[in-house]
């Protein structure tokens, strides 16, 4: 099926650091547990095997990267390249300074307002039951700058290994992330980590304006404290279909566009909350992807309005 760079990956292959492994089910890494394969899927143990897997995979191979995998699906049909996964190995939290935190683009975002909380810090207090990693909340929210003030500056690795650091308003550019919007996977450059800049609780908000001196990332590396497990249950709101938004309620607009418990093939809106997705035994991918654009002309043409799809789907149908 992608005879075109098996070659190249598996040649590849010898001395890398980390596992790839081949024909990996991407419903295992996926929330619905729906979903082709990934020719390689790669969950690194750091950084540096992030970095050595972009400097080594030949550039003819795509690469597709995932955090939690909850509003991802890889069409039936399998991913071709290197599936690189953020979670469990992109997972550190840095106390850099007083107002300052590293935080690796695996990390889930409920997980990290959980530590800040623990540690006093004031400013994300709104992640606090968002479903996913971190990365892919700001890969996929950055143009919310308002959201997103506390951040300082990005890390991001491109599809050379370059480490390349740049700010929110840079990120579009960094990233290529029209390719994210336009659900083609063509995206360049990824997040690694995130520095923010907090307020202490309780301080002068002026207070945290004051900036720390710029560290290369191979400090921040060598300090870096792991927070795994302790993070681990934080409960999190379900990831929907559609995007909602103060002024568009898609659970309301799907029961009134007739569309609570409508179903294509083993795929459907759920009776209560149409919202969400049900699917049975024998649901594919193909069954999702209709029923999300079904759901959304079917909203269009009766109530003329547009819903935002917040599954992405990747891969060969
Ligand atoms: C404040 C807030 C509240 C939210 N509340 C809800 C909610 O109530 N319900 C809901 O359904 N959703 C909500 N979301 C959206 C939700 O956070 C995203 O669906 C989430 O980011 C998915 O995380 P994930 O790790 O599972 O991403 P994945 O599904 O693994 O990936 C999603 C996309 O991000 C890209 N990506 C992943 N990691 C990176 C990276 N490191 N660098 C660049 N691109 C990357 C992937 O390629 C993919 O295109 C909220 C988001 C925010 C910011």
């Amino acid at each position: 099926m992608f005879s075109t760079t098996e070659k190249s990956i598996s040649s590849f292959l010898q001395g890398m650091d980390g596992e790839l492994s081949p024909n990996e089910p991407m419903g295992k890494h996926t929330r619905w547990n729906l979903g082709g394969k990934a020719q390689y899927y790669f969950p690194p143990n750091n950084k540096t095997e992030v970095v050595q897997l972009m400097c080594q995979l030949p550039s003819n191979v795509p690469v597709f990267w995932l955090g939690a995998g909850r509003s991802v699906m890889v069409r039936d049909g399998g991913l071709r390249g290197v599936a690189v996964s953020t979670q469990g190995g992109l997972d550190r939290i840095k106390r850099l300074s007083k107002h300052n935190l590293y935080v690796q683009s695996g990390v889930a975002s409920a997980s990290l307002a959980q530590y800040c909380r623990q540690q006093e810090l004031a400013g994300l207090e709104f992640l606090k039951a968002t479903p996913g990693s971190i990365g892919a909340a700001i890969a996929m929210s950055h143009l919310q700058v308002k959201k997103w003030k506390n951040i300082k500056r990005l890390e991001c690795v491109n599809r050379d290994g370059d480490l390349i650091w740049c700010g929110l308003n840079q990120l579009k550019d960094v990233l290529h992330l029209d390719a994210v919007a336009s659900q083609e996977n063509t995206q360049q450059a990824w997040i690694v980590g995130i520095e923010f800049r907090m307020s202490k609780r309780g301080d002068d908000k002026r207070a945290s304006a004051q900036t720390i001196p710029d560290r290369g990332s191979a400090v921040i590396d060598g300090l870096i404290r792991k927070v795994r497990s302790q993070f681990a249950s934080v409960p999190v709101t379900h990831t929907g279909l559609y995007k909602q938004s103060v002024e568009i309620d898609p659970t309301n607009l799907l029961r009134e566009a007739g569309l609570a418990g409508h179903r294509i093939g083993a795929a459907g809106f759920d009776n209560e909350n149409p919202n969400e997705l049900n699917v049975g035994r024998t649901c594919r991918v193909a069954d999702v992807e209709q029923l999300v654009d079904y759901g959304r002309e079917t909203v269009h043409q009766k109530l003329g309005i547009d819903l935002h799809s917040q599954l992405t789907f990747v891969g060969q149908r």
